[in-house]
């Protein structure tokens, strides 16, 4: 009897909505397992490496599958539970599961025939022991510097290398290029370790004898280094120098002694942090009274909404459910929305769990984030912080989930695909593991605040603010009113400058925020309104002055500034709008002895800048700081009096059934930030539409009533969270043939679907990159079809876009917009 074949699917990292079946040879039988990478070939000659997701015996009717090359990994990379999230996330994203495998796995663990493997300096290649194909592979290398996997497989004439660069990439002789692609270039640093000779206690404790005569410089370094070493036996060199105050030539003494290793290491972000030990904290009533709320309603909710207004100090209550939860042996997911922006949080947790807490943050290069993967896997770790892609580690369990600003939109991603939001998704993957989720915020998402209505989620409310402090006054300033009294000077009304000076005089500091960054948004010619435009874009070109260009804030594009209108040929053109470049230099001018700095975009691309900025704000060295949203998160600063937002009018005007929520996020965020001392802070709101009805809540701090409202508009109007929102948008390079297939494109949905359909329609900025834009909105209602309704419309995307006539568009599909 012929004993059966065995298949696989192999889940490769490629814009596919399936994987693929492959055969397993026999030599492979006992090696493979689900989870683990194989490689295979896909396409004419392209070798990939991919997951093993199944295991089977089915055997493929139409075609003869291939066999795959090999198997990579000892043990898998993945676990089960991850690849049913990928499957669910594909699915309820209505993205290729390609896609989702591309967005999960760290690139550093995504081999394929065209990945490019760079040499590493910082290993001394001749000191290990290594293959001789390994070796060659080295030699190569450290002269070519960059080789592709191609090329390898031309040099050592074998079939099967993969395994073999991946040996090459563990011993750190090369990276794959990602891992210098990336945006924050690796740094190296020495490093130096104590000889293996001196483990030995008496052997050590000779040594110390000898250099106490001998040398008590050296002595005392080598006793820093006992004290630094703790769990890491490799510490800096400099860091030595520095605590033993001596020179670092008296170190490299040591290392010509044999007495220490030397080796120059890539610094690690994933630093040794040791708790505190005397981080003790005490909770107020009103906090325990909030913990102990939020763990009664996990006796009969999985999830909870913990609404603590700024300052309330979440951040402590949670800190103790952690502990909690550590102490039943749960691990820990934190998430955050950009870690770089709460940079705050990120050290006061580190300050409690130390080493028992990993972060994970968009600044890890590839080889940390490898690392981190390997940690998780291995199940080496109580507490992961991490922003959106932390839900993609391969965790076996959780027992606890937090999410802190809950509301925050950097939950989302929007580019690439798959466009998920993390919030969302990790609520599914907590019932997983039948993991407590924690949503905190001080203004809830109108659909995080729904769910409590209707009792999906438990509500804890933590309305004072801990110790002293209290809420700030908003007051708002009628701008109209203000140019009426001609009380104006450039974008300010009398009454902020007054404020920033009475701030100023009090030794206070002050926060500005202006929704946009650059100088001003456009320029404009005097005589005929003409504006510059992006080139390829459908929008105008904000005005940077400290450089002097004008840049399109949608695709970089960068143009000279003209010194005539383009159509009228007048050479008077005019600044208009504001932006924080402006509201910086029109500061100088109204308070020359203040120390100014600013926050955006332009000013943070550095890799520490973030830091920088609040290590000042912390030492007082800015009285004044000017930024964008980057200012409204988690910022805890002791004497931050006031807050002005120099013009809200933009946060409010905008065609989006969310822009009032926005706002009201943005607003309140900002004004959390004032008076988190003693004394009561201020927050003055500019305004040209006082009577705006958001402001009303504002001045109240009244965010429950606003959503109740915001709740009825949207029930009135059928918006999210009453009905679910998807958007497609079509994008082609002209604009006609746009139309024309939208409309098309949209016949079909409405034949073939069962909801409502609002569109084509053209968004507010129909040209972005020389491609053109058209949306469809599709709402669909909570109720018993909207799965079948989900699943078709899923279906059509997986068809229709591959369609002759729609294969030039680009298609993009956004779930809960
Ligand atoms: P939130 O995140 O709710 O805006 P924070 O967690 O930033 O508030 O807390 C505000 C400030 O109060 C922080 O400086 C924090 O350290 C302090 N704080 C809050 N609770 C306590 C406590 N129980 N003991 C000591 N300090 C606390
Ligand atoms: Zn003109
Ligand atoms: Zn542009």
């Amino acid at each position: 009897m012929e004993t059966q074949q065995t298949f696989v699917q192999i889940l490769l990292p490629l814009n596919l909505w399936d994987s693929y079946t492959y055969a397993l040879p026999d030599s492979l039988l006992t090696k493979a397992e689900i989870g683990k990478r194989a490689v295979v070939q896909f396409g004419k000659s392209r070798l990939y490496t991919g997951i093993i997701t199944e295991i089977h015996q089915r055997k493929p009717i139409d075609f003869i599958p291939k066999n795959i090359d090999e198997i990579l990994d000892e043990n898998p990379i993945v676990f089960p539970v991850q690849i049913q999230f990928w499957n669910w996330l594909s699915s309820y994203y209505i993205s290729p599961l390609g896609n989702v495998l591309t967005a999960a796995l760290p690139s550093g663990l995504k081999l394929s025939s065209e990945s490019i493997l760079c040499f590493n300096d910082a290993v001394n290649y001749t000191e290990i022991a290594l293959t001789d194909d390994e070796f060659i592979v080295a030699e190569a290398l450290s002269i070519q510097r960059e080789i592709s996997v191609n090329e390898i497989k031309k040099i050592i004439n074998k079939k099967n290398i993969f395994l073999l660069i991946k040996s090459v990439l563990f011993h750190k002789i090369a990276f794959n290029q990602e891992y210098l692609k990336d945006k924050y270039r690796v740094k190296l640093e020495s490093v130096i370790r104590l000889n293996a000779q001196y483990q030995d206690k008496v052997a050590l404790k000779n040594l110390f004898e000898v250099l106490e005569k001998k040398s008590p410089n050296q002595l005392n370094i080598l006793m820093t280094y006992l004290q630094l070493r703790k769990n890491n036996e490799w510490v800096s060199k400099s860091e030595i120098a520095i605590t033993a105050n001596q020179k670092i030539g008296a170190i490299d003494v040591l290392i010509k002694k044999n007495i220490f290793d030397y080796e120059k290491q890539p610094i690690s972000r994933l630093k040794n942090y040791f708790a505190e030990e005397d981080a003790i904290i005490t909770l107020s009533p009103a906090q325990s009274k909030a913990k102990d709320s939020i763990v009664h309603l996990f006796t009969t909710h999985e999830t909870v909404l913990f609404q603590g207004v700024t300052g309330s100090g979440k951040t402590e209550i949670y800190i103790e459910l952690i502990k909690e939860a550590l102490q039943k042996e749960e691990k820990v997911l934190f998430l955050l929305p950009e870690i770089a922006l709460t940079t705050q949080i990120v050290m006061r947790l580190e300050r409690f769990f130390g080493n028992d807490i990993l972060v994970y943050h968009s600044k890890c290069n590839e080889a940390e984030r490898v690392e981190l993967w390997q940690k998780v896997l291995k199940g080496d770790f109580k507490i992961i912080l991490g922003a959106r892609s932390a839900i993609f580690m391969p965790f076996q369990k959780l027992g606890l989930i937090i999410i802190d600003e809950e509301h925050d939109n950097s939950y989302k991603q929007i580019d690439p695909d798959p466009r998920y939001h993390a919030r969302d998704a990790a609520l599914y993957y907590a019932t997983f593991f039948k993991a407590k989720v924690i949503l905190g915020s001080a203004t809830p998402s109108t659909e995080s605040f729904y769910n409590t209505k209707i009792n999906k989620y438990g509500h804890v409310i933590l309305a004072e603010r801990y110790g002293e402090s209290v809420l700030p006054e908003i007051e708002l300033i009628d701008m109209k009113l203000a140019e009426h009294q001609k009380t104006v000077i450039d974008s300010f009304s009398k009454k902020s400058i007054e404020a920033i000076q009475q701030t100023l005089d009090d030794h206070k500091q002050s926060i500005l925020f202006q929704n946009r960054r650059g100088y001003a948004p456009y320029l404009e010619c005097h005589q005929c309104a003409w504006i510059p435009m992006c080139k390829n874009c459908d929008v105008g070109m904000t005005y940077h002055k400290g450089i002097n260009y004008l840049i399109c804030h949608y695709c970089n594009a960068k143009a000279k500034v003209p010194n005539t209108c383009q159509a009228c040929q007048s050479s008077v053109l005019k600044i208009k709008g504001l932006g924080t470049e402006k509201v910086e230099d029109e500061l100088k001018i109204l308070f020359p002895l203040a120390n100014i700095d600013r926050m955006d975009l332009d000013t943070t691309r550095g890799k520490d800048a973030h830091e920088l900025l609040f290590e000042k704000l912390k030492k007082h060295e800015i009285d004044i700081l000017v930024g964008t949203q980057m200012l409204t998160k988690g910022l805890d600063f002791e004497h931050v009096h006031l807050v002005v937002v120099v013009n809200a009018d933009n946060l409010i005007f905008m065609p989006d059934y969310k822009i009032n929520e926005r706002a009201f996020h943005s607003l309140c965020q900002v004004a959390g930030r004032a008076g988190r001392g003693k004394i009561r802070g201020k927050v003055l709101i500019q305004t040209s539409h006082p009577k705006h009805p958001i402001f009303n809540y504002l001045l109240t701090h009244d965010v429950n009533s606003f959503l109740e409202v915001e709740l009825l508009d949207r029930q009135n109007f059928s918006y999210p969270p009453y009905v679910r929102m998807i958007k497609i948008t079509l994008k082609f390079k002209q604009e006609a043939k746009l139309e024309e297939w939208s409309q098309k494109f949209v016949k079909l949905l409405k034949e073939k679907l069962n909801i409502t359909i609002i569109g084509p329609s053209k968004p507010l900025i129909g040209k972005i990159q020389n491609l053109y834009y058209r949306d469809i909105i599709l709402k669909l209602k909570k109720d018993k079809f909207f799965v079948q309704e989900k699943n078709k419309l899923h279906q059509i995307m997986r068809t229709i876009p591959y369609e002759p006539m729609y294969r030039n568009l680009q298609f993009m599909v956004q779930v809960d917009v």
